[in-house]
């Protein structure tokens, strides 16, 4: 069996850099799929979007023939994720990236425990998008919803999830916890209860100046705006206003 197949767009950044741009032909013996030939590649399937066998659409699972002409294009999200209200889980290397969407509100799962195979279970039990850099990952027969990160610069990570998947309206900053992903509870100081929740977890010099606290019921930390808010404020803005 022979086929020719070439890539569109940011695809090609995916594939060996011998083999970007250019038509390539693809010799092998028995039955295959496009999805076994795209991922051979290197290019998860989770990446991929419409591909045309001879100018016609195809499914992924098309049987191949011998001498098709096989073109693949980028997926375009949101699309076929259904990203009404996205929900994450990043693999081990991804924990900066983890730490930014929480700070943006959005649900996203981290454990540097978890290895390749809970991961992609857990993406898969949960409905969650697994974000990782490793094409390894989402190769993997259980990942159904998982994104490429291509950018390696945490700050620019953000941005590029934001836009390809056009969810920026759909953030609520400072509503979740950055170390475990809990929701935070804002303290009421009128309330005596909170008051004195705050003052148990908070230092006397931090209680001289401090008047915001944001609780985590679930890592049980008091939070509050002190100069690294200000830092988190400017990264908030960078990502919105992109
Ligand atoms: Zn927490």
């Amino acid at each position: 069996m022979s086929v020719e197949i070439s890539f569109h767009g940011q695809l090609n950044s995916l594939l060996p850099v011998k083999k970007r741009n250019r038509l390539l032909t693809v010799e092998w013996k028995g039955k295959r799929s496009v999805k076994d030939l795209v991922e051979s590649l290197c290019v998860p399937h989770t990446e991929v979007g419409e591909i045309l066998v001879n100018d016609q659409c195809v499914a992924i699972t098309y049987i191949l023939c011998d001498n098709d002409r096989v073109t693949v294009f980028p997926v375009s999200l949101p699309g076929p994720l259904g990203m009404g209200d996205p929900k994450f889980i990043c693999d081990v290397h991804l924990w900066k990236l983890a730490r930014r969407l929480r700070l943006l509100g959005f649900d996203t799962l981290h454990d540097p425990q978890w290895d390749d195979a809970q991961l992609a279970d857990i993406s898969q039990k949960q409905g969650l998008i697994l974000l990782t850099r490793d094409r390894g990952l989402l190769i993997r027969r259980k990942v159904e919803r998982g994104i490429y990160i291509y950018s390696t610069d945490p700050e620019k990570q953000v941005k590029e999830l934001l836009q390809r998947l056009g969810v920026r309206g759909l953030t609520a900053p400072f509503t979740r916890c950055l170390r475990c992903n809990g929701f935070l509870e804002s303290m009421d100081m009128a309330d005596q209860e909170m008051a004195r929740k705050v003052k148990s977890l908070v230092p006397g010099e931090i209680l001289k100046w401090a008047n915001e606290f944001h609780y985590c019921p679930s890592c049980r930390k008091m939070f509050w705006k002190g100069s690294h808010y200000l830092k988190l404020l400017q990264k908030l803005e960078d990502y919105l206003l992109l």
